[in-house]
């Protein structure tokens, strides 16, 4: 019962309380019905058998009996007798073969599987003396019908179980269907994470109706909120791209300077690292905001991918020299595809800069490329610190930096790097994995659909 739906158990419920209703039901009205039935007929056998006692006549040398006597009604059957116990007259069932003694009063028996009652009385004729009247009726007969009724509401009963069974399915699933739409859209919205989704529901305003109105409320003011922080970062980074530009120029302004001392050059350059820094994190920033406002645009062409991937790791030569990494090319030439080729660089630049800040100095790192079953698959692989088995499932998370004293990067990173390629790799249908050991390196690998338009 603990597994099944709630559906279900609503439905055996209502079942069983109908079951045991009209069960109880039932037993009253039958037991009412046969004790209504005894106690018309003992009241019907009362009045015949004092009825005719009234019509008995003794004509001198016999007496006369009324032709009631002789007529069965309503199935009670009237015979006389004298004191002797004598028949003197009237019907006797044919089944009934027993004989009974005369003894004033009402007598139930039963045999053969017939019950049987009898009324006995005695009268005083005069001239005659004393006649006993009797009255005998088959009470298995009287309550014929009742067994009829019986039979048939046994017959009966398991349809009507049946039938209660399947409405009240009927109407359980009724009453669940705005709960089940109420489900559907939260899943939804869960899934697709689309905030602008409503239940919506339509009909009787009823209590689920209710609930549905106030998670729409709810859902409402949620997306107004999200929106606004949303709308918030993309502000703040475009309010801060004109004072990080400037800042830089600056830099390079006084950098042209030939009489800055080494002190005063070296602080400068500092300020122009940081400030550059800055300027790639806000560049980061708004493309993410853009992309979770959905305004980040992708515009597909069919392009060289081989060629493509080639600069992006020329780009990356000389800050890859510059710690002594060898890089290590394995491209397939002449893939074509259609992707964004500002995202597909980004992507590149991205996962092969990450392969040389975390890579071993003197170590390697492997770009490879190639086109299985009209997908792309490409991988960055290098030999430096790798990544904690516990680290590995946030490397995703935005501004998550695992342990960023342990890299020695020169340009702080933000964290912001791995979200924005799994957004490019996701953005061309794709998707991205990666294997990492600590001490030993890390392999990130993303597949992308080359023909998707
Ligand atoms: P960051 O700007 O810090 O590089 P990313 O989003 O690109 O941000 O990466 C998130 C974190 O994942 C990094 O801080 C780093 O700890 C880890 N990481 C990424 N690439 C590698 C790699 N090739 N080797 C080891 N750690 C890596």
């Amino acid at each position: 019962m603990k597994k099944l739906p709630l559906k279900w158990k609503l439905t055996i419920l209502y079942t069983a309380f109908m079951t045991i209703l009209t069960v109880l039901m039932l037993g009253v009205l039958l037991s009412l019905s046969s004790s209504e039935i005894l106690s018309s007929v003992e009241k019907e056998m009362e009045e015949r058998v004092f009825g005719v006692s009234e019509e008995i006549e003794w004509k001198g040398e016999r007496l006369r009996l009324d032709s009631d006597f002789y007529e069965v009604k309503n199935g009670i059957y009237l015979s006389a007798y004298d004191e002797e116990g004598d028949l003197i007259g009237g019907r006797i069932p044919y089944e009934f073969t027993q004989d009974v003694p005369l003894e004033e009063g009402v007598h139930k028996l039963s045999f053969q599987g017939i019950q049987w009652e009898i009324r006995d009385a005695v009268f005083e004729i005069p001239g005659y003396g004393k006649v006993y009247v009797r009255g005998i009726i088959s009470i298995t007969d009287a309550e014929g019908s009742l067994q009829i009724t019986v039979r048939l509401s046994l017959i009966l009963f398991p349809l009507m179980v049946a039938l209660a069974a399947v409405l009240g399915y009927f109407f359980v699933r009724r009453a669940f269907r705005p709960v089940s739409q109420i489900t559907a859209t939260a899943r939804e919205i869960y899934e697709k994470g689309d905030l602008s989704k409503r239940i919506g529901l339509t009909g009787e305003k009823n209590e689920i109706y209710v609930m549905a109105e106030t998670f729409d409320l709810m859902l409402d003011k949620l997306e107004v909120s999200f929106e606004k922080e949303k709308r918030f970062t993309s502000d703040a980074s475009h309010e801060l791209r004109t004072p990080v530009a400037v800042i830089l120029s600056q830099c390079e302004y006084l950098l042209e300077d030939r009489e800055l001392s080494g002190e005063e050059r070296s602080a400068v350059e500092a300020i122009q690292r940081k400030a550059g820094n800055m300027s790639k994190m806000i560049a980061q920033l708004l493309f993410l905001s853009r992309a979770d406002q959905s305004r980040q645009a992708v515009h597909k062409e069919l392009l060289d991918l081989s060629l493509i991937t080639e600069m992006a790791v020329e780009e990356q030569a000389d800050m890859a020299q510059a710690k002594g990494i060898r890089i290590e090319t394995d491209i397939q030439e002449g893939i074509e595809g259609y992707v964004d080729e500002t995202l597909f660089i980004r992507l590149w630049m991205n996962l092969i800069g990450n392969g040389i800040s975390y890579g071993r100095e003197q170590g390697w790192l492997k770009v490879t490329l190639k086109e299985t079953d009209g997908r792309l698959q490409g991988c960055v692989e290098d030999n430096g610190i790798g990544i904690s088995k516990e680290q590995l499932p946030h490397i995703w998370e935005r501004f998550y930096q695992a342990d960023a004293s342990r890299s020695g990067k020169e340009n702080a990173g933000s964290g912001l790097g791995l979200p924005m390629v799994k957004w490019i790799v996701q953005a061309h249908g794709g998707d991205i994995s990666v294997e990492s050991a600590v001490g030993k390196g890390s392999r990130f690998c993303f597949s992308i659909p080359l023909r998707q338009m």
